[in-house]
């Protein structure tokens, strides 16, 4: 099979219509009036991002959500992607699966695959880049935080983290075919003043955006919404899970808190937690634990347990430990 063949069985459904499509040497993308182009890329490989065993589809379907994860939390309208494909061989049931796993989503967003790239490489390596649109000065920065900001997350954390070290567990979908939270991302453009989603760890992304907005935060670990199956663990592994683990691709956002009651009316039903609060400083706290006494390191974030600082090594998962 040469690299046309493969490309033309797998890759080409959405043919070039006005130039979107695969087929020419580039694809022409038109944003509606009054819109911007909104781009991210991510790359997924063999053994390091996900398990070298696992199913194909998924491997597909994951490849284009976090993706569509990354756009949901700038508040974009996902619209097309690009796939950069390093293949060790041409295997023709692998790609088959790899390509419905892919197209599935696809369809679900109403995204089309309009171009990449195909080489042979020794690790397999899935790099997808994808486009979206919206409204301006609508996009979610993380660099909005404000001070009295209500901190929140979209659902369950630490689900994914356990999968990982748990194979075969009930949670295995939330590892395999994570749901970018992609209608949401959209109604939050109009109420939130930071958002990111949470790829890394709670921690390290919450982090991101105390950063980028030069403000602190307090997180209160018993509102953190959690799995039946990791409420039933040690808290504080349950908590090394939902702080560190990564893979969650939920939207944590910062919202005032008039505008979280305007959410809230105008979409009761929206999958909404409250999780903490921004803050101004990052006051020095000392802590008496077995009577030693502690000094809590990460200033930025305090972690409250029941009203306790909870001293947590919350560094998030970084790809270059
Ligand atoms: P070029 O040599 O001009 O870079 P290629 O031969 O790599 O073009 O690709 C031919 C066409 O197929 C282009 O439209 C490209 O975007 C598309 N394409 C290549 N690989 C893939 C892929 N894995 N998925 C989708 N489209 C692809
Ligand atoms: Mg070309």
């Amino acid at each position: 099979m040469s690299e046309f063949s493969l490309i033309a069985d797998y890759f080409s459904r959405h043919a070039p219509n006005d130039g979107l499509g695969v087929g020419d040497d580039c694809a022409i993308i038109t944003p509606p009036a009054n819109q911007v182009l909104v781009a991210c890329a991510d790359t997924l490989i063999s053994g390091r991002h996900f398990p070298i065993d696992t199913a194909p589809h998924a491997i597909g379907y994951k490849a284009v959500a976090v993706n569509l994860s990354d756009l949901a939390a700038m508040g974009a309208r996902p619209h097309s992607i690009l796939l950069a494909l390093s293949l060790p061989s041409m295997d023709k049931a692998w790609l088959g699966e790899f390509s419905r796993g892919l197209y599935e989503i696809c369809d679900e967003f109403g995204v089309q695959l309009i171009g990449g790239d195909t080489t042979k490489s020794p690790t397999l390596t899935i790099s997808v880049s994808a486009f979206g649109f919206m409204t301006a000065d609508k996009a979610v920065k993380r660099s909005g935080a404000k001070i009295g900001d209500v901190i929140c997350v979209s659902g369950q954390l630490g689900s994914a983290a356990f999968a990982l070290q748990n194979p075969n567990s009930p949670l295995q979908h939330t590892l395999d075919y994570p749901v970018p939270q992609v209608a949401l991302g959209q109604i939050l453009a109009d109420f939130a003043h930071a958002m990111i989603d949470v790829s890394d760890g709670l921690a390290q992304d919450l982090g991101h955006i105390l950063t980028a907005s030069d403000v602190g935060a307090e997180l209160y670990l018993e509102q953190i919404p959690l799995h039946p199956l990791l409420q039933t663990l040690p808290f504080e592994t349950a908590m090394r899970h939902a702080l560190a683990g990564g893979d969650d691709y939920q939207l944590c956002f910062t919202i005032s808190p008039d505008n979280l009651e305007k959410l809230k009316n105008k979409h009761p039903n929206l999958p909404i937690f409250p999780i903490g609060k921004i803050t101004k400083t990052r006051t020095q706290h000392t802590l008496i634990q077995n009577n030693t006494q502690n000094t809590v390191q990460n200033l930025r974030l305090i972690c409250y347990h029941k009203g306790e600082i909870f001293p947590i090594n919350a560094a998030g998962f970084n790809h270059f430990d």
